[in-house]
Order: C-alpha cells, then sequence, then structure tokens
C-alpha cells in the first residue's frame, strides 16, 4: 500500500511504501529531508459542511 502526500516544501506529490510510514528521507525533487506520514494525506475528500440554505 502506497502512502501518498506532498512534500512540505515544494508541494510535489510523491508516495512512499508504508514501510516507510514515519521514516525520513529525501524528497526527489527537492533534495530536502522530509518525514513520511504514517497515512495518505486526505485532501480531494470533501468536507465541506452545508450549514446555509441554498
Ligand atoms: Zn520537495
Amino acid at each position: 500500500m502506497l502512502i501518498k502526500f506532498n512534500c512540505p516544501y515544494c508541494q510535489a506529490t510523491l508516495n512512499a511504501g508504508s514501510d516507510f510510514a514515519g521514516k525520513k528521507c529525501a524528497c526527489p525533487n527537492c533534495k530536502k529531508e522530509l518525514t513520511i506520514p504514517e497515512k495518505s494525506e486526505e485532501t480531494q475528500k470533501e468536507t465541506k459542511k452545508t450549514a446555509k440554505k441554498g
């Protein structure tokens, strides 16, 4: 299973094997050291609350 996340420095979309969760690696794009999150970043979910009545 792959973990998808964005580089906090250059915002490149990266993915890493779940074996690497929580470990540090160098971004292949900007070469900066970053920590791989334990889960995929869920940025594509639309969780907008519709409080307003349209
Ligand atoms: Zn980067």
